[in-house]
């Protein structure tokens, strides 16, 4: 039984040890956010769509947990596919708990998770020299449904707030982030059609309609600024590209 980090979104951001194990599956159990073009790694494998989006309709965890036992114990290989990292986010500690009860090894691949594939996308740092020592990677949703933050890291990532970003902004006020603190929107990082905003704390709620309906991280702080060639510094006088283009609504 392995559990397989899919990357954010397109499927040629997943590890080549995933795609190799993906290719010997009898059985994917695969989340909504993961690329169809996956299944081209696997076409010998029985593919289960068992995704879960936000407040969609979703398969109950428990149910997901039972199945994915049931299917360990009928076939060689069960893989299950997760978007991003299976260790962030992800739900892996309900079910590696139910599988190891059930006596079932398990190995767990690793993948690229939203908060990096931002960064990447973006080329923006989560790390910066002198500013940015430490990046935290919060859930803006608490397990009541409550959407909670903090000011815990010099960058810090939200995942989950695409649909509360006013809220966000309001309790990133709340929890002592200036007014002005930059914060980069970044909607199906990894994919093409990939969108990137700038806001500050205050007025993060205009990022909302550029990027309803799409899975967004947030990301406030140090690594939310665009890097910048010094003034006067060699590569600005020759125009070098620095980053790509951000959209700002
Ligand atoms: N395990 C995943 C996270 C799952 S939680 C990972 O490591 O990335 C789902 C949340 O991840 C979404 O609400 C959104 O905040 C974020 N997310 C997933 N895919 C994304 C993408 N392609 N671009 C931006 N954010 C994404």
């Amino acid at each position: 039984m392995a559990f397989i980090g899919a990357g954010p979104g397109a499927a040629d951001l997943i590890t080549l040890r995933g795609a190799r194990l993906l290719a010997q599956a009898d059985v994917v159990l695969f989340d909504a956010l993961t690329d169809p073009a996956l299944r081209e790694l696997a076409p010998q494998a029985r593919w289960l769509d068992v995704g879960k989006r936000g407040f969609c309709t979703s398969t109950g965890q428990a149910t997901i947990d039972a199945l994915l036992v049931r299917m360990a114990l009928e076939h060689a290989l069960v893989v299950r596919l997760k978007g991003g990292d299976p260790s962030v986010f992800g739900r892996l500690e309900e079910e590696l708990l139910a599988l190891t009860r059930a006596g079932i090894p398990c190995e767990v691949v690793p993948g690229v998770t939203a908060a990096v594939a931002a960064a990447a996308a973006t080329q923006r740092p989560l790390t910066r020299r002198g500013k940015g020592r430490s990046v935290s990677l919060t859930t803006a949703m608490t397990a009541d449904g409550e959407l909670g933050a903090g000011r815990h890291a010099d960058t810090e990532v939200f995942y989950m707030a695409g649909r509360q970003l006013g809220k966000l902004g309001r309790a990133l006020r709340g929890a002592g982030w200036p007014d002005d603190t930059p914060v980069c929107v970044v909607s199906r990082a990894g994919w093409p059609d990939c969108v990137a905003s700038d806001h500050t704390v205050l007025d993060l709620a205009s990022a909302a309609l550029l990027h309803a309906g799409r899975p967004a991280v947030v990301t406030v702080g140090a690594g939310a600024t665009a890097v910048q060639p010094r003034r006067n510094a060699p590569e600005a006088a020759a125009g070098v590209r620095t980053g790509r283009r951000v959209l700002t609504p």
